[in-house]
């Protein structure tokens, strides 16, 4: 890079910081800035373009195009080469714009009689801000420096953007994290929260962009990455074996002595900007591919890159994880994702959690659930937007969530609130009765956990057992597999906080979503359908039974109900209890304490075993109906996949007389049968559930007041003859109509 073109860089960038410094307000900043670029770039044109909207591009100043144009050209995304630039988020050089692919001319501005034609994106850690531009009459590309210092300012543009700098009388942008924004995620976790954002990682917040003196910032750049780099060395002297966090490290450090890395870092330094603006012009560049990169492997590494210049950043800047002191007392959190174990730390004190990644499945959904704090995931650019102590609003029911709401949003969501805290207080008062149905049926409800944070839930929520026990989270949390002393515990401590109401474990379901941290990842072409839960643990006994040794040795004599998860024939179940029995014995011989009571069942998951022989029905103690998978198998419908996850309806009546066939079946066999899949907690589709004589649900806590609350207001009979009806009538499901009658019938 030839000296004079840097120092000219420099000269440029330090004049951009005294526009900074001035008191003018933003309009003014701006309008010097693209004076002064095109001054240092020796180019006829420089224009700034700024988003309006989401779609929507304004020019905002310009030096050389007609200056009436201002804030009246305005252009589409995609539209034009600045729009195209915008779309792209990639650098257009042409040096005959009117013959180039998607020109569009405006004749306001007078461009006509410019030819060549540089555009860059302006864009802040993967958000597009706007749009650099600059043009000459002269017919030629613009070189590799060139562009490069056009980058720079771009950069140092979009900086004072976060900062504020446009913001004023006469005002070219509204200030930036100043105005409300809505996001439309998913749901992970229903429910709604009203607080004010706590960021799991803080932004880090560059003022000082811009540098006389390369020199003692390439030093700064280099002492920062030593740092780094020993802190990454001992984070892997400390992973103890731990495959995937070994491999996010060794990325770490790939990437830390990655030369190339390196040498752009200090070509930014050597043009003028500080090594923190430096640290963030490569990351936003990293981020602006990794929203083009479908591959995911290329996307966990550029994940991985992202999250190592944010702890350069804090390293340079000093700025680190804020302590817990700042933490607002109702904290809303936002992360791009986090893991169970983190969230679980966090614990209770969080009102909700807003994640851009995460799925319903994930385990921070799982603790989200357990915990039953509200969680949205997938809302996009959230971590972009938020920053610590906006007010926020978490709408759970729906996946949205309003950040720096206005005050009629507010006033909405309040009233939203208060009526749903009316109905907790009725929930409340019927705690303690029996759920008796207006027909005098009494259904039992009981609660779905995995946690120990879930069991103070038993009391609160008048669960009258535990229906669903899922032993695995205990596996998952964890980075290796769990000792039998420990499990044999949590289990005795599970027990004695049941303050022996029934508990019904279900022994390790694993594989499909749920893959444990510290085992071989199998490369199956459909895990849902793969090896998993039953599958797994017949083929490898060994865990198994350390488990329920585990949970004989934690029942310490006291009854203990054992399901096995997603049994697809007769067969597996006898194999399953055999093992129970093996163990049993063994526990004998060795002199330890045997439940006084065993009782063996099997989780009912995939339609075959609906189709079992009678003998299945007649030994099995207990069914457990496991709606997800059920469901997912019976439709055919991956119960992770967005896309048709909620296509088909539970109340579809080809499911509902699926569900009796099964009822029917154990009611003549006198099979005890409950229903634990997530629509249990759904207050109609549970009706619907009792109607067709499930008398056992179990569900998530929050939702035995809204079940308990609709079923003790109706008889189970008069809805089930609006079932009945709907079939008869060749409706598809039978929603419709029993929604109507529960309308007509208060
Ligand atoms: C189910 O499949 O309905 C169930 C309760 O088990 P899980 O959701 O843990 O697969
Ligand atoms: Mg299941």
């Amino acid at each position: 890079m030839a000296e004079s073109l840097e120092s000219e860089s420099r000269k440029l960038l330090g004049r951009l910081r005294d526009t900074m410094a001035d008191e003018a307000a933003g309009q003014a900043r701006l309008d010097k800035i693209t004076h002064l670029t095109a001054d240092s770039m020796k180019t006829e044109v420089c224009s700034i373009y700024l988003f309006r909207d989401e779609e929507t591009l304004e020019l905002c100043a310009t030096e050389g195009l007609n200056p009436e144009a201002v804030h009246e050209t305005r252009m589409k995304m995609g539209e034009g080469l600045v729009g195209r630039v915008a779309r792209t988020s990639k650098i257009v050089n042409t040096a005959d714009a009117p013959s180039a692919r998607g020109f569009r001319y405006m004749p306001e501005t007078g461009e006509e009689i410019y030819s060549s034609f540089l555009g860059v994106p302006i864009q802040r850690l993967g958000e597009k801000l706007g749009v650099l531009v600059v043009q000459s009459k002269e017919q030629r590309e613009y070189t590799a420096d060139e562009i490069y210092a056009l980058e720079v300012v771009a950069m140092v543009l979009a900086e004072m953007t976060e900062l504020g700098a446009f913001v004023g009388e006469g005002a070219a942008m509204k200030a930036r994290h100043t105005q409300a924004v809505m996001f439309r995620g998913g749901v992970g976790q229903e429910g709604g929260a009203m607080g004010h954002v706590w960021l799991h990682e803080p932004r880090v917040v560059v003022t000082n962009l811009v540098s006389d003196d390369p020199e003692a910032e390439r030093q700064r750049l280099h002492e920062a990455v030593d740092t780094l780099r020993v802190g990454v060395d001992e984070m892997l002297a400390d992973a103890h074996g731990d495959k995937d966090q070994i491999d996010v490290l060794e990325a770490y450090r790939m990437f830390a002595n990655s030369k190339g890395w390196m040498r752009r870092m200090e070509e930014d330094i050597s043009r003028g900007l500080s090594a923190e603006a430096a640290v963030e012009k490569e990351q936003s560049q990293a981020r602006a591919r990794m929203q083009q990169v479908t591959d995911a492997y290329l996307r966990d590494r550029l994940h991985d890159l992202d999250d190592l210049s944010n702890r350069l950043l804090r390293i340079l800047t000093g700025q680190g994880r804020e302590t817990g002191s700042d933490m607002p007392s109702d904290p809303i959190l936002i992360a791009r994702n986090i893991g169970p174990a983190e969230l679980l730390e966090y614990g209770r004190s969080l009102k909700g959690v807003v994640l851009e990644e995460g799925s319903v499945g994930s385990h921070a959904a799982i603790v989200a659930r357990a915990l039953a704090i509200p969680l949205v995931i997938h809302a996009d650019r959230i971590t972009n937007e938020a920053l610590n102590g906006d007010q926020i609003l978490v709408d759970g029911e729906q996946g949205i969530v309003h950040l720096r709401p206005d005050d009629s949003v507010v006033g909405a969501f309040r009233d939203k609130m208060a009526m749903q805290a009316k109905a907790q207080e009725r929930y409340a008062s019927i705690r303690d009765k029996d759920c008796v149905t207006k027909d005098g049926t009494r259904v039992h409800l009981t609660m779905n956990a995995g946690l120990m944070a879930d069991l103070p839930s038993l009391n609160s929520s008048g669960a009258e057992g535990v229906g669903l026990f899922r032993t695995e989270l205990q596996f998952l949390l964890r980075n290796q597999m769990p000792k039998r002393t420990e499990l044999a515990d949590i289990y005795a401590r599970v027990l004695d906080a049941s303050g022996g109401k029934r508990v019904v474990f279900r022994t390790l379901d694993i594989g499909s979503d749920k893959v444990l941290p510290y085992m071989k990842p199998q490369d199956e072409p459909n895990p849902a359908l793969g090896w998993r839960a039953i599958r797994v643990a017949l083929d490898r006994p060994g865990v198994m039974r350390m488990q329920l040794q585990a949970l004989i040795r934690g029942a310490k004599g006291r009854p203990l109900s054992i399901m096995f998860p997603f049994i697809a024939q007769y067969e597996e179940f006898v194999r399953g209890r055999a093992e129970v029995h093996k163990v049993l014995a063994r526990e004998r011989r060795l002199g330890h304490a045997v439940p006084e009571k065993i009782e063996i069942g099997a989780m009912l998951e995939t339609p075959s075993l609906a189709f079992a022989p009678n003998r299945f029905f007649d030994e099995v103690e207990f069914i457990s109906i496991g709606g997800n998978d059920l469901k997912q198998f019976f439709f055919a419908a991956d119960r992770e996949n967005e896309r048709v996850r909620r296509r088909y309806d539970t109340l579809n009546v080809s499911f509902l007389s699926f569900l009796q066939s099964i009822v029917a079946r154990c009611d003549d066999t006198g099979t005890h049968l409950s229903f634990c899949g997530e629509d249990a907690g759904r207050p109609i589709e549970a009706l619907c559930l009792a109607a067709i004589g499930i008398r056992n649900l179990s569900m998530r806590p929050a939702s035995i007041g809204p079940v308990k609350s609709l079923l003790m207001r109706y008889d189970l009979s008069e809805v089930r003859n609006v079932i009945d009806t709907a079939r008869l009538q060749g409706e598809q499901s039978v929603r419709q109509m029993v929604m109507e009658y529960l309308r007509n019938n208060g």
